[in-house]
């Protein structure tokens, strides 16, 4: 059987270890109403003390376990044992179930998106409470592929993803939590798989091909044979690529191709030069928001660009500038709610509309700017007056920056994503303007072709390789050279091997890839 879902990168073969809810088919014997609420007393307690441990390594469990002392939460459970009855397992979910309904009602972006939480700790009070294992995975075998519904950020906290071959899950996309996880952790991951609860079994032979986004389960034996063979060329490839993935990729006819990496936070950056990235063609400064309780101040946010572009050294670091909207919000940032927020108030979009924010960014980025090649990068650029107000808002920076005696780059390089078709039609005049431009793919291909990158449903709209965004990328990177400035190419399609020789033949000047292909992808620009 043949499953599709959204995958990352990599194949791996293995024994499916499905999770399933487990406390749903635990037995409970229900005590006297006094009993039950000191078990959710006791769960409370031991909840509480492990988010605290785990506060440390991440903000989601700082904020979870200030969730679990909220009165709310537990007036809410105490109600339903003393008002209904309900055994203390039965009233953790019926208080889940009604809290996560108010939240998701709520007008509030922030608010809404804390229906996840309160879902999350009620899954960790119910297992308390019955004595459950969080993690459910301890007899998962090394090298099993877990099926799971959903992954949640505390799932992920007791998870050795080294025990893991692969992840599929049937719910979540490409940038949920599990999937950037994964993938940085060389995992590979396929999710969105809608059917995968009701078509795996803990058992089945699995066979993932997270680049495709393919499962195949319990497959016949010359699919099997097929895919194995495949898997040990793929494995041999990259273990020949990768001995030699320092060195340059440069071109049979000698054209010298850059291969950065894509990075989210600092070990990104690490991994991505650790696999011999020629520096950093995309870090999504947006991650570095993602996981806080709060907007991360100027030196927060400089201590983190600044450790970035000294691991770079000499190699440049294109820092991306916040792109939030769309599928991609902070929780403490409260967004109006849009029908469509992929064509709403997005990346550059929502900078200029909170300049607050938008200067803090750029200050910061700038005092990085001394220590490194520092490049800064606007996302979803429609307009050419998005560039316009950005120089204008930098050279406030800039003279803010200098009656302080504070120093930075004067001559920091700007370019632009081009991952909106009007970017891709105005290219002439964006040229103009700026240093570079990075073509976007992920978004381009779901703006050119009119499919969303996250429906399953509209999977086979979304297409790299369709003609319009191939002809989107030649129309773009012509422009680009007209105008003497460079154009390289960070979206997913840069790290798939089969599409480097489009890519490079249809102009671009450089690639941006994940950590986990750069020494394939070198390998592959060496034999063109
Ligand atoms: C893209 O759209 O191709 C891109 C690199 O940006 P992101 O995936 O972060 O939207
Ligand atoms: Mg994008």
């Amino acid at each position: 059987m043949l499953l599709r879902g959204i995958g990352t990168s990599g194949m791996a073969t293995g024994y499916a270890y499905v999770v399933r809810n487990i406390s749903a088919d635990t037995t409970y014997s229900k005590g006297t109403l006094e009993e039950e609420l000191q078990a959710v007393a006791r769960a409370m307690d031991k909840t509480r003390n492990h988010l605290q441990t785990l506060s440390a390594t991440s903000d989601i469990f700082a904020a979870h376990a200030e969730m679990v002392d909220d009165p709310m939460l537990l007036q809410t459970i105490e109600g339903y044992i003393q008002d209904d009855a309900l055994s203390a397992p039965d009233a953790i979910d019926a208080t889940s179930e009604a809290l996560q309904v108010v939240f998701r009602e709520m007008d509030d972006e922030y608010l809404r998106a804390r229906a996840d939480d309160v879902k999350d700790i009620c899954i960790q009070l119910r297992n308390n409470v019955l004595s459950l294992s969080q993690h459910q995975y301890e007899d998962l075998m090394p090298g099993s592929i877990l099926v799971a519904d959903e992954l949640l950020p505390s799932d992920t906290s007791y998870l050795d993803f080294s025990a893991l071959s692969g992840i599929v899950t049937a719910k979540g996309n490409r940038t949920s939590h599990v999937c950037i996880i994964a993938n940085n952790k060389g995992v590979p991951s396929v999710v969105g798989v809608n059917d995968c609860m009701h078509s795996i079994n803990t058992g089945d032979y699995i066979l993932l091909d997270a680049g495709r986004g393919y499962v195949y389960v319990n497959p016949d034996e010359e699919t099997r044979r097929q895919f194995e063979s495949e898997l040990t060329a793929h494995n041999e490839s990259s273990a020949v690529a990768e001995a030699h993935a320092y060195e340059k990729a440069v071109t049979m006819s000698g054209k010298a191709v850059p291969v950065m990496g894509n990075a989210g936070d600092i070990d990104d950056v690490k991994a991505a030069l650790a696999a011999g990235a020629d520096g950093i063609g995309l870090f999504r400064s947006e991650f570095l928001f993602m996981d806080k309780t709060s907007l991360p101040d100027e030196d927060t946010q400089y201590q983190a660009y600044l450790e970035a572009a000294k691991l770079c050294g000499d190699k440049p670091l294109t820092i991306r500038l916040l792109d939030i909207g769309g599928d991609k919000c902070p929780s403490y940032i409260h967004l109006e709610k849009e029908d469509n927020p992929f064509l709403g108030m997005r990346g550059i979009r929502f900078l200029l509309a909170h300049k607050d924010i938008f200067k803090t960014q750029l200050k910061a980025i700038l005092r990085a700017s001394v220590s490194g090649d520092i490049r800064i990068m606007l996302p979803f650029v429609s307009d050419a007056g998005e560039i316009d107000d950005t120089l204008a808002l930098m050279a406030v920076c800039r003279q803010e920056l200098t009656e302080t005696g504070t120093g930075f780059n004067p001559d920091v390089k700007i370019g632009i994503m081009i991952e909106t078709p009007a970017a891709v039609l105005a290219a002439a005049i964006l040229a103009e303007k700026v240093a570079f431009f990075s073509i976007g793919t992920n978004d381009l291909t779901q703006y050119v072709m009119a499919a969303d990158r996250n429906d399953g449903l509209v999977r086979n709209y979304y297409n790299v390789s369709h003609p319009a965004v191939m002809r989107a990328i030649k129309l773009v990177t012509e422009e680009a050279h007209v105008h003497g400035i460079t154009i390289s190419v960070c979206g997913e399609a840069a790290s798939d091997v089969m599409l480097t020789q489009q890519l490079l033949q249809n102009g671009a000047d450089a690639l941006s890839v994940n950590a986990t292909a750069v020494a394939r992808v070198k390998a592959h620009i060496r034999e063109m």
